[in-house]
């Protein structure tokens, strides 16, 4: 299956012109469509697997930015901290303190995302509003220096329903702003929604970041 080098430009053109980052998800793609795209200029790659993740950043380019976006467990959290640009899908306390942890062993910061449940489905990960808000509490009362919150991540229903699409997101971007007004001091500047199916209407809704996959290296089987 070959890039999508067509898509690419024109995605990334579209996004450049309104300052939105892309983050190409190439998880299940071979190294070779990854320098394709590197080849291009590209440079923020998504992975949703650590062992996956380290095998490919071994033989690729140190200046790509990895993008964690998977569900990440705290006891593999050592494997991707010397290297990882921005982790996605952090939706527990315990795993901030085990970031801040290998981060400090790393002599680095790391930056993370908070990801927030805005699917009505239950099989995806992330934290509703009163669990960001507990999160956000112990936080304040514990800040971890080797660790920066840089916003928030979220995925929208596997659905072709519009309307409940942009509902979601709406809600997202709401709960975004107001942790911003919130936590005035802290960084909050990314807010990662949009993917290859829902990208546009993230986008009209105020995402800041897409992580878009199939459309950049087609389907996954
Ligand atoms: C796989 C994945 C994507 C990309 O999905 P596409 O539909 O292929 O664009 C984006 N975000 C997360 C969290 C993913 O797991």
């Amino acid at each position: 299956m070959a890039v999508n080098r067509e898509a690419y430009l024109q995605i990334a053109a579209e996004l450049g012109a309104k300052n939105i980052t892309l983050v190409a998800v190439s998880k299940t793609k071979p190294v070779s469509d990854i320098l394709e795209l590197y080849e291009l200029g590209h440079r923020d790659f998504g992975e949703n697997y650590v062992q996956e993740l380290t095998d490919k950043a071994a033989q690729l380019p140190k200046d790509i930015r990895w993008h964690f976006i998977g569900h990440l467990q705290s006891n593999k959290v050592k494997y991707i901290a010397p290297f990882v640009h921005l982790v996605h899908g952090v939706d527990s306390y315990n795993l901030l303190k085990e970031i801040n942890k290998q981060a400090l062993k790393q002599q680095r910061v790391i930056d993370v995302l908070l990801q927030v449940h805005i699917a009505q489905e239950e099989t995806k990960f992330g934290l509703d509003e009163e669990e960001l808000n507990e999160i956000m509490g112990q936080w304040a009362n514990m800040p971890m220096e080797a660790l920066r919150i840089c916003g928030l991540m979220g995925m929208a229903s596997f659905t072709e329903d519009r309307q409940k699409l942009r509902t979601e997101f709406r809600n997202l971007k709401h709960i975004f702003d107001q942790l911003k007004n919130k936590k005035p001091n802290l960084p909050l500047s990314i807010l990662s929604m949009g993917m290859s199916g829902d990208y546009k209407i993230a986008i009209e809704e105020g995402s800041t970041l897409v992580r878009i996959g199939s459309l950049l290296f087609g389907a996954r089987s």
